[in-house]
């Protein structure tokens, strides 16, 4: 026997037309790339998605094919985030930090038709026009008045083609498993790898990142995404918000901790990015003795959060940090650490301490630990905290097979192997200890660099810090730490040592401590091991054969 209860598709637009009729006067304030702060609704984000979504049909973009997005978060953003899947076509997010070579192998290998991409970025797509034969067009997101010089063919302004339609069409009615979005893995290891995300899939991401354990979402809210939307899916904030009819400020731009506490100002009570932003903002709210009154909790991922960052927002300033993990694979949320009753019922010490996890799955995403044999074939892990292994993820919020790809990327169990290292603990919290082709392998014993950084970094005159293994004659490898120091600051290298023994065994300390006046990122903001082994090399350290730069 069948249920009688109605089919009605997940679709994305869903999601827009519900914070449209029942959050419809919600703000969502803007800093523009012009320069103004702009202020809308869900409604009016809706409404011009419509139109966009029509001016799509007309240039003739038909459902399933891919529209690339470089753009930072503004309410424009916001429009073509809901416009192109609203065309039943399939939005690619495009980081612009990313290399030109890597560009334009994305570009190309999601089969994008038409570029959308701020005013301010049009330089990028100009360096990379020649080598995109298969784009018809480009749209850049402003108004005539600021519609810079360019010299790309076939160049359209943003708002001349969606002021031109009336938006009165309906959406293009997808099958729910439909494409609705495209966001490519940084490609630090090989060739970048197309995670495709479905209306679906999206839409019950949303509905579990809203969850009372994870965001907590409501539309008492007022959320600040500073991750870029271009970042593995804008860790879903753009569907998250108008689902839970929460106001949004959207940065623009300008990620400078200056301006952003500039945009907190506008009763922000939730904002999410990764650790070095948070970093950053710390220090200037120190060095200006600012507070944070509106601010309530911030959501920390992407990479480990340092226990400083924890303790200074929950001490200094009463905003609760939710340390989360995930991945472009992900959708992207994995885990989130909120606390279960055994964890509130703990002193306040102890729930830092496991702050410093990355916390518990929610329904929809299910792990495992599985040890590495080389081969994928390991037993699975007890969930003891204890045993590391590869974590291992499922669910409908999980990737199943890279675009373009011929073959499925998880096993005969679904699991999809995150090449992360983890612990879990009989809780279910997860400690992330490295990602696997980063752990320091010495005398066949593992060393986390990740706990490493994160020692070091509680001397006040760490700015930045990474652990990274160098080859050793007779250890395979060796840990050395390399440090940005703070401003006019020279730590000495036994003074950082001191701090990291409480936290390691005597031979798993570093060798050497190495100063450099800065760390490689990549473009997602994260440390850069891969370029930091390069600048070692360059330094003159043997690096281990298989992860030589
Ligand atoms: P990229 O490879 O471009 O950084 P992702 O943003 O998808 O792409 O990165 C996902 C990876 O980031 C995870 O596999 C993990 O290694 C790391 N990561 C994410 N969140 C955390 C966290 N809270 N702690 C430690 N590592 C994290």
């Amino acid at each position: 026997m069948l249920g009688l209860m109605q089919d009605w598709p997940l679709r994305v637009s869903s999601i827009i037309d519900h914070a449209a009729k029942y959050h419809a006067g919600r703000a969502v304030i803007s800093r523009s790339i012009e320069g103004p702060v702009t202020r809308t609704t869900w409604e009016g984000i809706r409404t011009r998605a419509l139109m966009l979504a029509q001016a799509l049909a007309r240039l003739g973009v038909r459902p399933g094919e891919v529209v690339g997005c470089m753009a930072w978060n503004t309410s424009r953003h916001m429009e073509v985030w809901y416009g192109v899947p609203g065309a039943g076509a399939v939005l690619h997010s495009l980081n612009p930090r990313l290399g030109r070579e890597q560009l334009v192998y994305i570009i190309n290998h999601a089969g994008d038709r038409w570029l959308f991409c701020d005013r301010d970025l049009v330089a990028i797509l100009e360096g990379l026009a020649a080598d995109l034969p298969q784009v018809k067009g480009y749209v850049v997101m402003t108004d005539r008045a600021h519609m810079p010089e360019t010299g790309l063919a076939n160049v359209l302004c943003y708002e001349e083609i969606v002021g031109s339609e009336a938006g009165e069409a309906p959406w293009v009615a997808v099958d729910e498993r439909a494409a609705c979005g495209i966001c490519y893995t940084s490609g630090t290891t090989g060739e970048p790898k197309g995670a495709v995300y479905s209306h679906r899939s999206n839409v019950l991401h949303a509905m579990v990142m809203i969850q009372p354990d994870m965001l907590d979402l409501s539309c008492t809210d007022v959320l600040m995404p500073v991750v870029p939307m271009f970042h593995a899916n804008g860790w879903s904030t753009a569907f998250s918000a108008p689902m839970a009819g929460t106001a949004m400020v959207l940065p623009g731009r300008r990620l400078d901790p200056a301006s952003l506490y500039a945009m907190l100002g506008h009763g922000v009570t939730i904002t999410a990015a990764v650790p070095t932003i948070w970093l950053m903002l710390l220090t200037h709210l120190r060095d200006n003795g600012l507070t944070l009154p509106d601010l309530n909790r911030v959501v920390i991922g992407g990479s480990s959060c340092p226990r400083a960052v924890i303790e200074s927002f929950q001490n200094d300033y009463g905003v609760r940090v939710l340390h989360a993990w995930g991945m472009t694979e992900t959708s992207p949320l994995g885990t989130l650490c909120s606390f279960k009753p055994e964890i509130a019922a703990l002193p306040a010490e102890e729930r830092l301490e496991v702050q410093l996890k990355v916390g518990h799955p929610p329904f929809t995403v299910d792990l495992a630990i599985r040890a590495e044999d080389g081969d994928g074939g390991g037993e699975m892990l007890p969930w003891d905290g204890e045993a590391q292994g590869r974590l291992l993820v499922r669910g409908p919020g999980v990737v199943r097979r890279y675009l373009g790809q011929e073959a499925d990327c998880i096993d005969s169990e679904q699991w999809f192997d995150t090449g992360d290292a983890a612990t879990i603990d009989p809780l279910g919290y997860v400690r992330i200890t490295d990602r696997f082709k980063d752990v320091i392998k010495s005398g066949g014993e593992w060393i986390s660099s990740i706990e490493m950084e994160n020692a070091a970094l509680a001397h006040p005159d760490v700015a930045e810090a990474a652990a990274v293994g160098v080859a050793h004659p007779k250890w395979g490898e060796r840990p050395v730490l390399v440090v940005v120091a703070r401003e006019g600051k020279q730590p000495p290298a036994d003074e950082i040592v001191d701090l990291l023994r409480p936290h390691f065994a005597k031979w798993q300390l570093p060798d050497d401590v190495i100063y450099v006046d800065e760390i490689p990122h990549t473009a997602t903001g994260k440390i850069s091991k891969l370029k930091l082994r390069q600048v070692l090399d360059e330094m003159g350290y043997r690096l281990p054969d298989q992860r030589g730069a």
